[in-house]
């Protein structure tokens, strides 16, 4: 079969030149000296393959790949720029406007003949794309406004990724950076609603969604069915249930009652977009609008998807680091610096709302022996055990720490010292009856525990945890093995 050719050269000499050879080649040639005018003539000649030159004056040759590129109808019609420098910075801009190869002019015509082979071979232009070609009208204004309206967009595109990257300021601020992209969302998506929700690595902290309601509000049953269908269409999530998942409402009217939403029925089209980066789950997005959308064709749809992952995975390694800088290695509980923090912040709390506050804090018995006896590693696996027995026993909301070297403490917020007993009892007694066993040797431990609650006499937290620790030394004193409330008879006698 004879391959039909377009060649464009703003130089007649090497038109010609060329011209000749691939005629000699057995190519059926058509030729144009500028890329606006090659641009009209792929509608009359629809070419199996298109040369072009790069430095052109009017329209270059990365501007006319481009076009032609853009065009769905002309895709397919590969593409070789030629070029007399053969510099990377142009094999860069080449690939960019979609370029299918690149062949420096001064190279050996076989050269260029295997490259066109090549790249013939590889083409996937069908007849009847042909046929839809040259049935095609095309004049002069439409080449400058399909020219213009790719130029927009690629400003519209790069603008686009400037300000999601300016978001970088707000990883360490959850909701400025939500606020943030809530605003720059709403100035490209149309919505009526929509929801952000970023998954934590602290497996401890609640998942929430944010949900922007675009200052109109919304029924709680709204709410909760847009969070409800969020949550279940996320995959990789553990089993929803109602505590750990909850939405947030952001730049809401209360009082707009006119646009208010009743029902989700009120939306006619939605969209759920779990956010990935490099296949891990980040966290998702959602859409609603109250008119007919199909998110899926929103301008920018890909670049979007990419770009959310980036953010997201940017606010992830933020959270990884805030992470580990407050949790404990060994144990995999919260350390000792945000036990300070927490526990001064849930005794301000307890008093500025007169709320019970109770702290326990657990030892293990001659845990020296055990280090002694059956050596360090022994006792490291012993203190990760206790540890997530200790975990395991109380409430979400109950922090537990890893208070200092074999020294467990936990928060236990509106809770009275006699309620903080039940689960602090039930803790003891579960580790007393544990079957430790490492490496084939089985041990029984105890462990004791002391336990304050909040008085109003109290100053600050060191008071709380002071008469925790004495209460913990009392226990150690009459016996071991046992939970002891601090009362004021308990005095420090060490
Ligand atoms: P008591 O019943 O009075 O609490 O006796 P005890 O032996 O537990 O008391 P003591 O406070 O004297 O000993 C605590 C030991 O805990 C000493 C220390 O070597 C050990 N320890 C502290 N941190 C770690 C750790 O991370 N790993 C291991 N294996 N041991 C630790
Ligand atoms: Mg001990
Ligand atoms: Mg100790």
């Amino acid at each position: 079969m004879t391959y039909k050719v377009l060649l464009i050269d703003d130089s007649k000499t090497q038109l010609d030149v060329l011209k000749l050879r691939l005629i000699k080649s057995g190519f059926d040639v058509e030729t144009s000296s500028s890329a606006v005018e090659g641009y009209r003539k792929i509608f009359s000649i629809a070419p199996d393959i298109i040369l072009s030159d790069v430095v052109m004056p009017e329209m270059d040759g990365y501007q006319f790949c481009r076009l032609v590129k853009n065009n769905n109808l002309l895709k397919n019609i590969p593409i070789i720029l030629l070029t007399v420098l053969d510099k990377s910075f142009d094999k860069f801009w080449g690939k960019k406007a979609g370029a299918d190869a690149f062949i420096s002019k001064d190279t050996d015509f076989e050269n260029i003949k295997d490259k066109m082979n090549e790249v013939l071979e590889k083409s996937i232009l069908t007849q009847s794309d042909k046929e839809n070609i040259i049935k095609h009208e095309i004049d002069n204004i439409s080449v400058n406004e399909q020219m213009n309206t790719i130029l927009n967009e690629l400003l519209m595109e790069s603008i686009f990724l400037n300000e999601f990257r300016t978001l970088g300021e707000y990883y360490n601020h959850e909701d400025i950076l939500v606020q943030k992209m809530f605003d720059l969302l709403s100035s490209f998506i149309e919505y009526d609603f929509a929801g952000i929700y970023f998954k934590y690595s602290d497996m401890n902290l609640k998942n929430i969604l944010y949900i922007d309601t675009k200052d109109t509000s919304a029924s709680p049953l709204v709410l909760e069915k847009i969070k409800r269908d969020f949550f279940a269409s996320i995959p990789s999530l553990p089993q929803f249930n109602t505590i750990d998942f909850l939405h947030q409402v952001v730049r809401e009217n209360k009082d707009d009652e006119i646009n208010k939403i009743r029902s989700v029925s009120e939306f006619k089209s939605s969209l759920i977009l779990p956010v990935y980066f490099e296949k891990n789950l980040l966290g998702g997005v959602c859409f609603y609008s109250k008119t007919e959308t199909d998110y899926t064709k929103i301008k920018f749809y890909e670049t979007l998807k990419k770009e959310l992952g980036t953010i997201f995975n940017m606010k992830s390694l933020y959270n990884k680091v805030e992470f580990l800088s407050i949790t404990d290695g060994l144990t995999e509980l919260y350390n000792r610096r945000h036990f300070e923090t927490n526990v001064e912040r849930e005794f301000l709390r307890a008093k500025r709302y007169k709320n019970m506050l109770s702290l326990a804090i657990l030892d293990i018995d001659h845990f020296k022996s055990v280090n002694d006896t059956y050596g360090h590693q022994y006792g490291d696996y012993v203190l990760k055990e206790v540890s997530n027995l200790m975990k395991s026993s109380f409430r979400k909301t109950d922090m537990v720490y890893r208070y200092g070297g074999e020294e467990l403490s936990v928060i236990l917020p509106e809770t009275s010292m006699d309620n903080a007993i039940i689960p602090l009892e039930r803790l003891r007694e579960k580790i007393s009856q544990y079957n430790f066993c490492y490496n084939g040797t089985s041990i029984s431990l105890t462990v004791s525990i002391g336990v304050s609650e909040m008085k109003s006499e109290y100053n600050d937290s060191s008071d709380l945890i002071k008469t925790a620790d004495l209460a913990l030394y009392n226990a150690k004193e009459t016996g071991r093995n046992k939970v002891i409330k601090y009362n004021e008879r308990i005095t420090d006698c060490r």
